[in-house]
């Protein structure tokens, strides 16, 4: 296998399961890492500050820096800020309220535990993210007013299901961006994998190639598609999501098996 500039690696199915490592994914990272080349970790996932990914993966034995993590949380605050949007309805979790916050913008229905609840004062946008424990009907009905209002609605992903332990599937925030858009009638913005531009911005900053970045993850969907809409090469795992291997699409069984 050719070697790259930058390897960025999808989280969730790929580098681990829920809070299972995948066997042999510390070691690959550490062997990359040995070559002097740039790595990234790219997530879908809001429900985590960065600073909590760089913790989440130390303790799985991954070394990491806060600029090497890429969340669709921060993607979400950088593109509201990008339209003049200072105030905004959060559905999601703790994770992202302060991944917002520390960009910057003032969500409307958090405390300073970083819970949302239901004021509506104030937003220009809905920013939504995975949402496990807050979200129900009155989060939702709360969300439609703003974004029926505002006509502004940020989606930090729409994956529709997430792996974890033991091939179990949970509903990812993509049920939760499909409900809000059925009821609202308004489209998302997802800035989330598939959109190449997490990838592309954060490979700019490294003064990367996309053609020296290989992106490897579970997904063809939002990984896979990512990576090729940035023009980098891809690599699938099947770790997570993805069993079966389109024609054409390089594939290993586990990152384990990419050095
Ligand atoms: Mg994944």
């Amino acid at each position: 296998m050719r070697f790259y500039s930058c390897y960025a690696f999808d989280l969730d199915g790929t580098l681990y399961r829920g809070s299972q490592v995948v066997p042999g994914a510390p070691e690959v990272i550490r062997a990359i890492r040995e070559r002097g080349v740039s790595v990234l970790f790219v997530t879908n996932n809001s429900g985590m500050t960065r600073a909590e990914y760089v913790r989440k993966l130390a303790s799985m034995a991954i070394e990491s820096t806060l600029d090497e993590v890429i969340t669709s949380g921060a993607a979400a605050g950088n593109y509201a800020q990008k339209e003049g949007i200072q105030s905004v309805f959060v559905v999601g979790e703790p994770g992202l309220v302060f991944t917002l916050r520390e960009l910057g913008l003032d969500v409307v229905n958090a405390g300073p535990d970083g819970r949302v609840n239901l004021d509506t004062g104030g937003a220009q946008a809905v920013i939504s993210g995975i949402c496990r424990e807050a979200f129900s009907y009155d989060l939702l009905d709360a969300a439609m007013q703003v974004v029926m209002r505002t006509k502004q609605y940020i989606a930090c992903n729409a994956d529709l299901t997430y792996p974890v332990e033991d091939g179990v599937f949970r509903p990812g925030s993509g049920a939760i961006v499909a409900a809000l858009e059925a009821c609202s009638g308004v489209r998302a913005t997802v800035v989330g994998k598939p959109a190449p531009d997490m990838l592309i911005n954060a490979l700019k900053a490294l003064e990367i190639d996309p053609k020296d970045t290989l992106m490897v993850g579970d997904r063809m969907d939002t990984d896979i598609a990512c990576g090729k809409a940035a023009g980098a090469d891809t690599c699938l795992v099947l770790t997570g999501v993805s069993q079966a291997v389109p024609a054409g699409q390089w594939c290993v069984d586990s990152v384990k098996d990419l050095v």
